[in-house]
């Protein structure tokens, strides 16, 4: 729990004192060790060639004194440092007197009223304004804000449906606290059907930002400090990425009290135990002491109306079990919690087909898939090498040696759920344990 004192509530002195330390041969040491995340080329490599155990060995490496990792993009200005508000779960009951006008983005919203406004990078491309809705929904009672963020990868549809279906089904005379929604984080992105910014930066990377870094460094930086820091909780919706489709799950990190409530307030979606990647939009929430989890639904390029469906009740059963709206009937029974998972691979290339579909259970050994060599006709099995569950997969397609196709979901039991849960903490995740080809 130190660990999470440490993060959840940075101080000034927490802060100069990092930025001291960032000015000596450590911070620079680090800044060549990282020097490989932040290249916008190696991107598809970064996620597959081990480089997550780097991030989080940096986590684990500073967790013991409660210190945040020493990076040079997250030299958190003490002015973002997010308000600690006390338990997420109590947030409501907590929350006393009259709402308040809620100042975001130079404008006052009004209790019991929604506003669409407009959020506008400081680092322009071109020479062209680039600029995206915000949607607001100010309760008419008081509460905390929650915020969904999508499309944080242009190429990732499903959230931004989720957010347009969310706010569509909301009245603000009805709700306690405030939801902030921006559908299309990435939107230069978005406009070229593409998950980078313009110069092949992944955006999720560069969090909390840098206003006087790389571009990426800049947006993230103006998204962070002019609408995220309002947030009380995050929720970040993504989809798998380059083919591969996720089952609907929340990536959250299980140490944090707050994030454990975020997740028991989804219902039936299932629950993917991982520490945020360093640079991402969760990561750099939690630093800040918001609370945040990362909803995968589908795959890139499509609109997946089942996905969306399934990621909408989520949220909308999220919002009536931390109290801020009133929903007669909550959706289902709560789906598992996996502490491990495990990516399987092609040790071949050539046409993947799957024998599976995602959500499917399956025992150590079943077959998952092949991969057939179009020119030998040598065909290739693909195997689980654990019993469990059918978390994510790729779509049939031409793959390479080493392609990550299938992502199982691998079963505990309870008694030793705890105990797993302590050795992922303690241990450094293996290969394949956390993956950020989505997030
Ligand atoms: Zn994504």
């Amino acid at each position: 729990m130190t660990y999470f004192k440490g993060l959840m509530r940075p101080d000034r002195r927490q802060f100069s004192r990092r930025t001291r330390v960032c000015q000596t041969l450590t911070g620079f040491a680090l800044l060549l060790l990282l020097e490989p995340l932040y290249a916008g080329e190696a991107e598809i490599d970064q996620s597959d060639d081990g480089s997550v155990t780097v991030e989080n060995s940096i986590l684990d490496d500073e967790s013991p004194s409660g210190e945040s990792p020493l990076l040079p993009e997250n030299l958190l200005d003490p002015g973002l440092a997010h308000i600690y508000m006390g338990p997420l779960a109590d947030a409501v009951s907590d929350a006393h007197g009259k709402a308040t006008p809620l100042h975001l983005l130079d404008t006052d919203i009004e209790p019991g009223t929604s506003q669409r406004l407009t959020w506008s990078a400081t680092e322009l491309f071109d020479g062209v304004s680039v600029s995206t809705p915000v949607l607001v929904a100010n309760g008419a009672a008081p509460g905390p804000t929650l915020c969904l963020t999508a499309a944080v990868h242009g190429d990732e549809l499903n959230g931004i449906e989720m957010v347009r279906r969310v706010f569509h089904d909301l009245d603000p005379s009805n709700l306690s606290g405030a939801l902030i929604g921006i559908p299309i984080v990435n939107v230069q992105g978005f406009r070229r059907e593409s998950r980078y910014l313009p110069d092949r930066r992944d955006l999720n990377r560069y969090f909390p930002g840098n206003p006087t870094g790389s571009s990426a460094a800049r947006i993230a930086y103006s998204l962070f400090n002019d609408v995220i820091k309002h947030c009380d909780a995050l929720v970040d919706l993504h989809t798998g990425s380059f083919e591969r489709a996720n089952l609907p799950q929340l990536r959250a990190d299980l140490r944090d009290p707050d994030v454990l409530t975020l997740t028991h307030g989804f219902g039936a979606v299932v629950v993917l135990h991982s520490k945020p990647g360093v640079g991402t939009l969760r990561y750099a929430a939690q630093l800040a002491g918001i609370p945040a989890v990362t909803l995968e639904a589908g795959g890139p390029s499509e609109l997946e109306l089942a996905e969306v469906i399934h990621g909408v009740k989520g949220i909308e059963t999220l919002l009536t079990t931390l109290g801020m709206t009133r929903r007669v009937r909550l959706w289902g029974d709560p789906e598992p919690v996996y502490y491990r998972s495990s990516w399987v691979r092609a040790n071949n290339g050539g046409i993947l087909l799957s024998n599976v579909s995602l959500g499917s259970t399956v025992r150590k050994g079943d077959l998952l898939g092949a991969v057939t060599d179009p020119m030998s006709n040598v065909r290739s099995e693909l195997r689980s090498p654990y019993s469990g569950r059918v978390i994510g997969m790729a779509r049939n397609q031409v793959v390479m040696p080493g392609f990550a196709a299938f992502h199982v979901g691998i079963e505990t039991d309870e008694a030793s759920a705890s105990q797993q849960e302590q050795e992922v903490v303690q241990k450094r995740p293996q290969g394949g344990y956390l993956d950020s080809m989505s997030e």
